[in-house]
């Protein structure tokens, strides 16, 4: 477990001007990297991650039992920051029934038809369960933030500061529906420097089994990558809030990344203190009879389970 002291300083402060230079990519680097030791930092990433993947299973069969919650992860990030693995790494211990992911690319016609959080509130997460948003509703604040001309039919050609206010305020109101609703709210920025991406799209260039991976279009949009991060500073400003804070992740170092989100994720559905819940009189009463008819042996005509095997 990694203590709250050391997660805090990840999340947007509610009402903050957020200024991503001040956040770390490279979290080794960080001072409190140091005084860890820079050896066992790996080591002990995995560790959590580990140890961290067990709480969530249990966590979400707890989620799925208590059916009072549940949770909503939100993941956005500049291409090659590592949403894909990060969501499979964290994911992986979860029964599948249990969790739920969607990734949403340039909206349909039938999409644009409607208004923008329409397709997102059809993908929510049913009670019980975790809905993993891989990009998301924001991606109506960012993407078309920095290419208004994809904003699809019937919008305004160049939206003034008002347009973007509305849909920020939009969320927010969208969240509160949603964290009044029982839904928890989590939402992560991998943090990926320009330099580690650029190492990472030559990695796929350059690894025959990655060029699948590879796209022109990832090339155009790291162009525009201070608009990126502009758009993403104005947006994490505008909706980090109590009940759905963002947390801006270092993603140069992919098991510092999976680790965090990992633990952050797994502390908050633990901090909702949800209970198995409660056996009435009357159910205990028939548990006890289905019991006792179960292990009752020979005077009856079953024969004993085990006896059973051997016979048959
Ligand atoms: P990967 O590249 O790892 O497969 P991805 O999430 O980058 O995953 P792509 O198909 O490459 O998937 O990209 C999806 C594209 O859809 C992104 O460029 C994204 O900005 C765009 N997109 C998503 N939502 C919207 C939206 N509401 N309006 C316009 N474009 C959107
Ligand atoms: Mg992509």
């Amino acid at each position: 477990m990694i203590p709250q002291k050391l997660t805090r300083q990840f999340v947007v402060e509610p009402g903050s001007k957020v200024d991503l230079k001040k956040f770390p990519t490279d979290w080794t680097k960080t001072k409190d990297a140091e005084a860890l030791g820079k050896n066992l930092i790996k080591e002990r990433a995995n560790q959590i991650l580990e140890e961290s993947r067990k709480r969530l299973d249990a966590a979400q069969d707890l989620l799925y039992a208590s059916d009072t919650h549940s949770v909503l992860l939100v993941f956005q990030a500049m291409d090659a920051a590592g949403k894909d693995g990060t969501i499979r790494h964290v994911m992986s211990g979860v029964n599948p029934q249990g969790c739920q992911v969607y990734s949403f690319k340039k909206p349909s016609a039938e999409e644009w038809d409607h208004n923008f959080l329409w397709r997102y509130m059809k993908a929510l997460p049913e009670r019980g369960r975790i809905g993993i948003f891989n990009r998301s509703y924001y991606e109506d604040v960012l993407v078309v933030k920095v290419h208004p001309e994809w904003l699809g039919p019937g919008q305004p050609a160049n939206p003034d500061d008002k347009f973007w206010e509305q849909r920020y305020e939009d969320i927010n109101n969208f969240e509160k529906h949603l964290a009044r609703n029982g839904t928890l709210v989590l939402k992560f920025f991998l943090h990926l420097s320009k330099d580690e991406q650029r190492k990472r799209f030559l990695d796929r260039l350059n690894d025959p089994n990655k060029h699948w991976k590879f796209s022109d279009a990832d090339l155009a949009e790291r162009e525009h990558w201070k608009d990126y991060q502009r758009a993403f500073e104005d947006a994490l400003s505008a909706t980090s809030t109590k009940r759905a804070p963002w947390h801006v992740i270092p993603a140069d170092r992919k098991f510092i990344a999976r680790a965090l989100v990992a633990d952050i994720i797994v502390s908050a559905i633990e901090d909702l203190k949800l209970e198995y819940p409660k056996v009435s009189p009357e159910k205990l009463a028939a548990i006890e009879a289905a019991r006792a008819k179960l292990e009752k042996k020979s005077n009856n005509k079953e024969q004993p389970a085990d006896q059973e095997e051997t016979t048959a």
